[in-house]
């Protein structure tokens, strides 16, 4: 059972009460937060009144949920009404959403209690937290380096036990590349499983919220918790999210794991070992490896690098000091506008508003960003061709284990570079996620990727469980 499905009975059944609960998680936060930075904001008082809340219910009779009481962070891209939702970003300053984002609601709804607003590159832009227009999120398992990113201060806040789960979202590889360095699950869902309704648009084509946890089955049950339809989110998937009760104890037996023979290379030795480990290990649980190739993956990352550039220069258009935070006042509109977008906005969203905007001017599109879309349907093919042969396939989540502060800020493409194996599920809409599964260099924690197939979650949720039941 895992450790938050276990919390929730427990308040469920009034054994614990959440006010309590709250108060160890507060008292983490306080002994360790000035160190990590996984927070931009704490919601001290909000999570006490909330716990009480539940534990009256608890205590009438009435079911506060399936999360009763569990401690949860959120992202601070994603909305919450009348709290400050920042993005890591100056030119969001002072804005206050009049609305909660889908998965809050959600959340709010399953009884878990919101602890705070977690810190995160820019506009979700980076894989180290080091984009924060408010600092780094340090690592709590060495704190002289980088959680991972962009949903570093979601990671690190259930490292470090100051939430029980979090939510983070990934465009290309920001839920499961942090949970990797940060030595915890993370779980991007299939394209339309989740509502991004409230989530702070990057990406739009490629934007998924997901769950960070502590083990498998708790973030199966938060997954559980926050997807389905909305009509909020015209991409979100009509039909009921399967259930990933059965998978997490079915094991591997007859499962066709895929090794991706043409991966592209550029992951470290460590990580190198783990992952042929993670295959030893399913093989030995009665998995089948199967050899697959999928040429295309390897063309990704330069893909992605021009359509999440390409949509973010559209969607980051808004924010020009009328309607949103920031405003820097000059003589004419154009100045004011102008003058607003270059103090708010750091120099990795100003890079991608550029390189953007760019690939799609007149003369380039067909070049640059015609051209992404198609390695992207290329991707797709590779991917249902191998799928036909194999139920999951198995990379590395990232090339390397958590690095240290400023070792890739001076080349925005060693950044980049992070993001070769998790891109390739954001292009082609398929759910992937990271398991903890051992430990490399520095004695630091290694995971492993699962992808699998469009609403393929219930067989990658039974094969990340039968990884954490061999990790040791
Ligand atoms: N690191 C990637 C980027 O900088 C992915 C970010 C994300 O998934 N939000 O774009």
């Amino acid at each position: 059972m895992g450790r938050a499905v276990e919390l929730a009975a427990r308040v469920r059944s009034g054994e614990v009460r959440a006010a309590d609960v709250v108060e160890g998680y507060l008292s983490a936060i306080d002994a360790r937060e000035a160190e990590v930075h996984a927070f931009n904001l704490v919601l001290a008082e909000a999570a006490r009144e909330r716990a009480a809340a539940i534990d009256a219910v608890a205590a009438s009779g009435g079911d506060p949920g399936p999360l009763a009481g569990v401690p949860v962070a959120l992202k601070d891209n994603l909305c919450t009404r009348g709290v400050p939702t920042t993005c890591s970003s100056k030119i969001l300053d002072g804005w206050r959403p009049p609305y909660d984002a889908t998965v809050v609601e959600r959340l709010a709804a399953a009884g878990a209690v919101v602890v705070g607003k977690t810190n995160l590159d820019e506009f979700a832009m980076g894989s180290s937290t080091e984009n924060s227009a408010f600092g780094p999120t340090r690592n709590p398992l060495d704190v002289s380096r980088v959680p991972g990113g962009s949903s570093g201060g979601s990671a690190a806040a259930v490292a470090a036990g100051f939430a029980e789960v979090s939510l983070g979202s990934d465009t290309g590889g920001s839920i499961r590349q942090p949970a990797a360095l940060c030595g915890v699950v993370g779980v991007k869902p299939t394209y339309g499983a989740v509502s991004r309704h409230g989530l702070v648009a990057f990406a739009s084509s490629l934007d998924q919220i997901g769950p960070f946890a502590n083990d498998v089955a708790d973030a199966a049950l938060l997954l559980e918790s926050i997807a389905g339809h909305d009509p909020g989110d015209s991409t979100s998937i009509p039909e009921a999210f399967p259930s990933l009760d059965a998978s997490l104890t079915a094991g591997v037996e007859g499962v066709r794991i895929g090794r991706i023979s043409d991966l592209p290379a550029g992951a470290d030795a460590d990580v190198e070992a783990r992952l042929e480990a993670a295959f030893e290990a399913l093989a030995a649980a009665g998995a089948e490896i199967v050899d697959v190739e999928v040429p295309a993956f390897t063309y990704g990352l330069t893909a992605y690098y021009l359509i999440a550039p390409a949509e973010a220069s559209s969607n980051l258009a808004r924010y020009d000091g009328v309607r949103f935070g920031l405003r820097v006042d000059a003589a004419d509109t154009n100045a004011m506008y102008t003058a607003t977008r270059s103090a708010g906005f750091g120099d990795e969203v100003q890079r991608r508003i550029m390189l953007g905007t760019y690939a799609l001017s007149a003369g380039y599109y067909d070049a640059y960003y015609g051209k992404a879309l198609k390695v992207r349907r290329l991707i797709a093919d590779d991917f249902a061709r191998a799928y036909e042969r194999c139920d999951v396939m198995l990379t590395p989540a990232s090339p390397s284990v958590a690095f240290p502060f400023g070792s890739k800020t001076a080349d925005p493409f060693a950044m980049y570079l992070c993001d070769t194996y998790t891109i390739p599920s954001n292009l082609a809409g398929h759910p992937a996620m990271s398991v903890p599964f051992g430990s490399g260099a520095d004695d630091l924690p290694v995971g492993v990727q699962v992808l699998a197939p469009a609403l393929g979650e219930p067989v990658m949720f039974q094969v990340a469980a039968e990884l954490e039941r061999r990790a040791s």
